[in-house]
């Protein structure tokens, strides 16, 4: 964050508003926010007649006996408090100016609102950690003006100050130090920076220091004495460019420290301490150049370069059809003009390949990496190399839909679909999406939405507008010629293998545009609709074999893979080739199924499968709706077929790995999920083991299934689909269809055609049939209209109150009496008090409300402030504004 306080008049005009203010008696008091630990909040504090302030200035105040970074919130005439005027405090200066740029400041008030959410919570997420409890005002002197031959007449503060900064090696002092050397400091320095001689700046965390850590360089490739591993090692480390840190070239080559320091003992390498660049660190990439686009790319491109200003376009693209190319080549004209793109992605793992090809493409330099992994230092400098201007990528996770970016030219958010996009907690419970909608709205840009398996909100918001775009067409033929339709979309469809008995055939007709449109919480913008339908070079979607566990098991076969799956990792295994077995697993609370005839246990109640519960070891096994409440005891027997084999299903990678390793102990494989890619660094090094062939299986999680492109993969296996279509939550089907297709899209994107293997006990399952048949279209259709006939997103509104405390009966009765004012106010249906499926949470125990609503009920939503006078200490309220997770 450099500060250029160099307006040359303000000295002037804010002379000139003392008069005005004077006389006029307006805004003689500023409340801003201090961000301290645990006293964070609004405090009040008068503005000296020099200072001019506007909201979204960063202020220094007085806070104890402290000097504090601030933000300016209000401005006012009168003391919002109960104290003496004369007791209030001054700001004490004007670190930055319009640090927050309006419709940045607007869009921070939006999420505020909109998530109900104080803002000082939203400028958290939006800043780096720390960055105004900590931060401290520094003043250094401008490095080009040392060859500046005239220096200008100065006050004799501002020569002292001057002086001080000269006098010191680096020219760079704390303000307070400068205080207490130097007399009329405020006015020696705004001179100063009022000529350019100076600039002012916020010290960074304290906790980003030059960070150090050990190299390993390469000296000399010629081979005069090494051994074979020792070669390798060298192999590994030239084709990195030369240089890794020592960690990495550990891991990657599976080698010992003493391996090295021999190699460094025989001046092959050398190895040495380095600052980290504390950007996250990129590998020397060889340089892409654009691919010549398809028909359907350049389509999609044209579109979005056809965009003046703010508009929606949701990419709709078959897995493998080349998104990420046309995001590229739609980018980087805009470098060329001077702007800047926002990259967004569901999760960390998905980073380092996407990183590498907008590397490769654009240029290290170019391009920086934010999200929440990243250490205090690196979201620092990542965050204050945004604020220079320079027109750059920013590729990052949720939380980077904030990125300070000046001049945003664009907007991407990558698998769109995907639910890591929201946050559930802790508040604001945003969703980046919707933040990415406001945001390009505020910056007049386009918003381009990627998914091969679009939302169903993106995709009825883009229906809507479609019918619009259809019945205009008279009128914008011309110039639409690339908005395509979803008919389109359709009839371009690859082929599917012909239709099972009853499910969607896909010869059928193309199913008319979806029901009428809800409002959404957003205004729609303009939304165009541009289809990728087919793979790059026409290359087959995979087929998809589901195989019936059921029948593997009246078979004989307890194994948790199925004869196929079994037949085609022994192939694998022999061919060389690679596949990716992918494991659903999710928290402890899972359904519960026969494993004889499939029946899955669901409350009488509502359409949701009910969860299974055991609180500890020993306690009744029990199954619960966490819609309405409803429990029963875990029954011995199937209700269904009497089978003793009536389980709660969910089988972790660990177990899989287990199982791998008994019946395939050749088999190589690598686990890929939360437990093995904790460190820094990881998804990385276990993607580049994989490409180099170390392994032929990747076995992992959800993880998986986001965009990776492994153009070796040929097997796809998915161990147990019913463990995401039975999930207790409205969305299920659709999340589980999102999952499923993503994952058998990573099958066959090279030159070699793949296969998918898809277990299941419910082979009959509508989500398994579209899956099944790479049909989006028909599965939405039908899933819309459920939703429809009960009120679900997109055509109702969810809100939700999550409450906890570690008193469980306190909680149960807080959430009670809040659901019996609630129930007097006709504006929304209200589903529960029930406790969440996990119940106890960090000795917490949460119980929740769910409110269903109009899109237009707003107005009658209750009061939230008169809510959380309901709950006593001790009892949290969080209100999940759409939520995803009803668990
Ligand atoms: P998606 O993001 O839609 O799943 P990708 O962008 O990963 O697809 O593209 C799949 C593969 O096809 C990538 O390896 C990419 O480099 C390649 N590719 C994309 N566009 C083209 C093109 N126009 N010509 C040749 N190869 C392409
Ligand atoms: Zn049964
Ligand atoms: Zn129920």
């Amino acid at each position: 964050m450099y500060i250029n306080d160099n307006n040359s008049l303000g000295l002037l005009v804010s002379e000139n508003k003392d008069l005005y203010r004077a006389a006029t008696n307006a805004n003689q008091y500023v409340e801003v926010l201090v961000d301290f630990p645990g006293n964070s909040g609004l405090f009040t504090y008068r503005i000296p007649n020099q200072l001019e302030i506007k909201p979204g200035d960063i202020l220094s105040v007085p806070f104890g006996s402290q000097q504090l970074g601030a933000i300016a919130i209000r401005l006012s005439s009168q003391p919002n408090v109960d104290i003496a005027p004369e007791k209030i405090r001054a700001v004490e200066d004007v670190v930055t100016s319009g640090f927050f740029a309006s419709a940045y400041w607007e869009l921070l008030n939006r999420v505020a609102a909109y998530y109900y959410t104080p803002l000082i919570q939203v400028i958290r997420v939006a800043l780096p950690p720390g960055l105004l409890g900590r931060s401290q005002r520094r003043v250094r002197l401008i490095k080009r003006q040392k060859n500046q031959s005239s220096v200008p007449f100065l006050s004799p503060p501002a020569q002292q100050i001057l002086q001080l900064l000269q006098d010191q090696g680096a020219g760079d002092y704390s303000f307070a130090y400068l205080q207490q050397k130097v007399k009329s400091t405020y006015r020696g320095l705004r001179e100063l920076l009022r000529h350019g001689l100076v600039e002012s700046y916020l010290e960074p965390p304290r906790t980003t220091k030059p960070k150090l850590q050990k190299a390993v360089i390469l000296i000399d490739t010629i081979d005069r004495d090494l051994t074979t591993r020792q070669r390798e090692i060298l192999d590994v480390l030239r084709r990195s460019g030369g240089e890794l840190w020592h960690s990495e070239l550990l891991q990657i080559c599976s080698t010992s420290s003493s391996t090295l320091k021999a190699m460094e003992q025989k001046g092959y390498i050398a190895i040495e301490e380095r600052e980290i660049l504390r950007k996250e660190q990129a590998q020397v990439l060889d340089l892409d150049i654009p691919k010549i686009l398809n028909l359907a790319q350049s389509n999609a491109l044209a579109t979005i370069q056809k965009l003046e200003g703010f508009a929606e376009v949701l990419l709709h693209g078959v897995t493998g059809s080349g998104k990420t190319e046309v995001y590229l080549q739609a980018i980087a004209p805009l470098l060329a003009q001077g702007k800047s793109a926002l990259v967004l992605v569901p999760e960390i793992g998905l980073t380092p390949q996407l990183t590498d090809r907008f590397r490769a493409r654009f240029g290290n330099n170019k391009i920086s990496v934010y999200h929440s992994a990243l250490s205090d230092g690196e979201r620092y400098d990542t965050w204050r190399q945004m604020l220079t201007g320079d027109p750059q990528i920013v590729i990052g996770t949720r939380s980077a839909v904030f990125a300070p970016l000046p001049n945003l030219g664009l907007i991407i958010l990558d698998e769109e679909h995907d639910s890591s996009f929201k946050q559930d907690s802790p508040i604001p419970t945003y969703h980046a999406r919707t933040v990415a909608q406001w945001r390009a709205e505020l910056e007049n840009c386009p918003l381009v939405l990627g998914s091969a398996t679009p939302s169903l909100d993106s995709w009825v918001s883009v229906n809507s507008q479609q019918s619009i775009v259809n019945s205009q067409q008279s009128t914008v033929n011309s110039q639409q010629s690339t908005v395509h339709s979803q008919q389109e979309y359709l009839e371009n469809s690859p082929p599917s293998p012909p239709s099972p008995s009853s499910p969607p055939s896909p010869s059928s007709p193309p199913s008319p545009p979806s029901p009428p449109i809800p409002q959404s919480p957003v205004p729609s913008p303009q939304s165009l609709y541009s289809p990728l339908p087919e793979r790059i070079n026409s290359r087959p979607l995979p087929p998809v074999e589901i195989v019936d566990m059921r029948q593997e098991l009246q078979q004989g076969n307890r194994s948790i893979f199925s004869r196929s799956l079994q037949e085609a990792l022994q192939q694998l295994q022999q061919t060389g080739q690679q596949g990716i077995l992918f494991i659903h697993r999710r928290g402890h609370s899972t359904f519960v199924s026969c494993r004889s005839c499939g029946y899955v246990m669901e409350c009488p109640h509502c359409d949701v499968s009910l969860a299974y519960h055991q609180t500890e070891e020993g306690a009744p096994q029990l199954l619960r709706c966490h819609y309405c409440n409803y429990v029963a005891v875990h029954p011995k027997n199937c209700p269904e077929c009497s089978s003793p084999y009536l389980k709660f299903f969910g089988s972790g990678t660990q177990r899989v790995a287990q199982e791998l390793s008994r019946q395939f102990p050749e088999l190589k494989y690598i686990r890929f999920d939360s437990d093995t890619t904790r460190n820094k660094g990881a998804h990385r090094t276990l993607l580049t083991r994989f490409a180099n062939g170390e392994a032929n299986l990747l076995v992992g999680t959800q993880m998986l299934t986001k965009g990776l492109d492994l153009p070796q993969v040929t097997l796809v296996g998915v161990v147990a689909a019913d463990g995401l279509l039975n999930l207790s939550d409205y969305r299920a089907s659709e999340r589980a269809f999102q999952t499923l297709t993503q994952v058998a899209g990573r099958a066959g994107r090279g030159d070699d055609p793949g296969r998918v293997i898809m277990q299941t006990y419910t082979p009959e399952h509508p989500v398994i049939e579209a899956v099944r048949y790479h049909d989006y279209e028909s599965f939405v259709q039908a899933e819309l209209e459920q939703r429809q006939v009960l009120n679900y997103p997109p055509y109702g509104r969810l809100i939700l109150l999550r409450l906890s405390s570690f008193d469980p009966i306190q909680v149960q009765n807080t959430t009670s009496a809040i659901a019996t004012v609630l129930s007097d106010n006709p504006g929304f249906e209200i589903l529960g008090p029930a406790p969440a499926s996990v119940m106890r949470v960090a000795n917490r125990y949460r119980w929740q409300i769910l409110l269903k609503f109009a899109p237009d009920a707003l107005p009658h939503l209750p009061d939230w402030e008169e809510i959380r006078l309901l709950c006593p200490d001790g009892v949290n309220l969080t209100i999940d504004v759409d939520p995803l997770n009803i668990m």
